[in-house]
């Protein structure tokens, strides 16, 4: 600033020097006065011209190259120049940490929205978009009650009160269940934090209804054989032989219940608990379901039709036993499902390069709308039948189980009152190409 002070008083003493005095020893005051004027007004032109370009450029963009300035004025821009350049650099610096703090927004596993005192939504990431169907561009400056009227949502927000969590349950999502935080920040600022937990609470609700399933299953047994077990003790003179035997075997039928309901949970714990598959060993198929076919005769007691149709020798990679325990539930149930008269055939063949084993029975046969549910635990069309015939209702959990840990699939065709099909595909890569040796 002193500088250019300095440098005007010298370009004032300059048109004194060179332009006021000659004129007036030469030409006298007037003419003295006159150039002076005349200089005054030049040098005026001079600096409103520089102004001129300054308003000009200050009317662009900051990081707008300046005009080129003469005498004080390049002084002037050369400084305006520093602090433009510095202050663009703080804006892009600027600019730059925004994005990585709005990328790091972005990438949260959590859906984030920003909202202010008025709840006016500031910012929305995506996933919080998707958790409340919101618009991250258009449903900006809404206020966030206009948009998630849930009452329990709203009810939530004008307590105010943010210690717990809420639970947020039939939103705009229909299934979803997220876990809503309020964290106030800054001055009147919030975030809303959700989290999907719709997984979380589907295995919650899952491992209660187990524990109330297997409850309930044990009760009916155990009562029977506490019964039963009482009644006797108590009063065994009172009771004939026949009637004694009677009642025995109702508890050994009734223990034998529990004993396959104990034997399914830990056949089942165990596939569940994730341990990788053992040792692969190369399975025949032929044998195992020779075998699978002699048990089937057995549980039938001569009053079904069995047969067994080998297309293609072959042999598997996997763990005999889990193979065998789910070919023998497909097997068993057919058998147990399926009126004395009927027919069940067991087929393997090779199609599409894929090993299939499938199981048809002429029997009971199951709707339509059982069907998705079939390999759930404890899931039974018909609860009595499945009793009497003394399942579990945990044998098709098991086989989904070990054909997932295979790879394989398992497909259901049924049809009430005609019959099903159950068939299990194989992938190509479980299939071990090896003349199977003659025995
Ligand atoms: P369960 O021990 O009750 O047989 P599963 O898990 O093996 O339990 O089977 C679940 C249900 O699927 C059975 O209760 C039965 O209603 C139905 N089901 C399974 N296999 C057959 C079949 N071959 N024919 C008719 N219904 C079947």
């Amino acid at each position: 600033m002193k500088s250019i002070w300095i440098r005007t008083f010298w370009i004032l003493v300059g048109l004194a020097g060179l332009v006021y005095l000659p004129a007036l020893l030469l030409y006298g005051p007037t003419a003295g006065a006159l150039s002076l004027c005349v200089g005054i007004l030049l040098l005026l032109a001079w600096h409103l011209y520089h102004l001129g370009l300054l308003l000009d450029w200050q009317e662009g963009a900051l990081d707008r190259p300046l005009p080129r300035g003469h005498g004080v004025w390049d002084a002037a821009f050369a400084g305006l120049h520093r602090r433009v350049r510095i202050r663009v650099g703080q804006q892009q610096s600027l600019a730059e940490t925004l994005d990585r703090f709005m990328r790091a927004f972005q990438a949260l596993p959590d859906g984030v929205i920003a909202f202010d005192r008025h709840q006016h939504i500031e910012w929305i990431n995506d996933r919080a978009a998707v958790h409340f169907a919101l618009s991250s561009a258009s449903d900006r400056g809404q206020a966030l009650t206009n948009l998630i009227r849930q009452p329990d949502f709203v009810a939530y927000l004008e307590s105010r009160c943010f210690d717990e969590p809420l639970i947020y349950r039939g939103g705009r999502v229909p299934g979803l269940i997220l876990m809503l935080q309020v964290i106030p920040y800054g001055e009147d600022h919030s975030l809303l934090v959700s989290r999907d937990i719709t997984q979380i609470e589907r295995m919650e609700n899952m491992r209660r209804d187990f524990i109330a399933n297997v409850s309930h299953e044990l009760r009916t047994p155990l009562t029977v054989v506490a019964g039963f077990s009482e009644m006797l003790s108590e009063n065994y003179e009172d009771y004939g032989a026949a009637e004694i035997k009677h009642y025995l075997s109702l508890i050994c039928e009734q223990n034998g219940r529990m004993q396959r309901l104990i034997q399914d949970l830990l056949t089942l714990s165990s596939l569940e608990s994730g341990a990788p598959l053992g040792n692969e060993e190369q399975v025949e198929v032929e044998p195992m379901l020779r075998s699978i076919q002699a048990e089937a005769q057995a549980l039938s007691g001569g009053k079904h039709v069995i047969t067994l149709a080998v297309e293609v020798p072959s042999v598997l990679a996997g763990c005999a036993n889990e193979l065998r325990s789910a070919f023998g539930n497909l097997v068993g149930n057919a058998v147990r499902y399926t009126p004395a008269g009927g027919r069940i055939d067991l087929c393997w063949r090779v199609f599409d390069g894929c090993g299939v084993f499938s199981v048809s029975d002429t029997g009971i046969g199951i709707a339509a709308q059982h069907l998705p549910r079939l390999t759930e635990r404890f899931y039974r069309v018909d609860r009595s039948r499945s009793r009497e015939t003394g399942g579990t209702g945990l044998g098709l959990a098991i086989v989904k189980h070990v054909l997932t840990r295979h790879q394989a699939t398992l497909d259901v065709e049924s049809e009430p009152g005609k019959g099903s099909r159950f068939s299990v595909r194989f992938p190509r890569h479980r299939l071990i190409e090896r003349p199977v040796s003659p025995v």
